[in-house]
């Protein structure tokens, strides 16, 4: 059950140094700074970056009282190459770093469970995605697009998150 009261605006408790860390990820990619935002209101437990990034990035992730590190992963190739990985509780980096480090990349049902439950997707929306991964979604592009899953059909928990990652997506923009 969700406390109404609870449910501060970001606007709120807006402060002025986050706005500025905000800025300075967005200028890195706006995503990274969409993830981050996501991360730290707590919409999604855990994060992942991808593409190679320098300290700096790293270390405002840290200002912005998140958990980051890197993590070394493999290609099939046997190639290294690492991710960086944030989130609010190390317990979450943890779980991640358990079955991801220095492991190759894969798509299996597994990763994709793992994965879903650390990222913060509903479970219906993995359980579809596991079953088939290319199914049409049935939001309107423009919300099926500020979001990291896909919908499963007729999900009952996707409606609730999206103006929550609209408000976001809107704060990211407007810094
Ligand atoms: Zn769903």
């Amino acid at each position: 059950m969700i406390d109404q009261d609870k449910l501060v605006d970001v606007a709120e408790r807006w402060d002025r140094e986050i706005e500025a860390k905000i800025r300075a990820l967005r200028a890195v990619d706006f995503d990274l700074a969409y993830l981050a935002l996501l991360t730290r209101e707590g919409i999604k437990p855990l994060s992942r970056w991808e593409k190679p990034i320098d300290d700096r990035p790293l270390t405002i992730l840290r200002q912005m009282d998140l958990h980051a590190e890197r993590i070394r992963r493999k290609v099939r190739s046997g190639k290294v190459f690492d991710e960086t990985i944030f989130g609010r509780t190390a317990m979450h980096l943890e779980i991640y770093a358990e079955h991801f480090r220095d492991r190759p990349v894969d798509k299996s049902a597994e990763t994709v469970r793992v994965e879903g439950f650390l990222f913060g997707y509903p479970p219906c929306c993995v359980s579809h995605y596991v079953r088939q991964p290319y199914a049409p979604h049935e939001f309107p592009v423009h919300q099926q697009e500020i979001l990291f899953h896909s919908s499963c059909r007729g999900c009952e928990i996707t409606p609730s998150l999206i103006p929550h990652y609209e408000r976001i997506h809107r704060i990211v923009c407007a810094v």
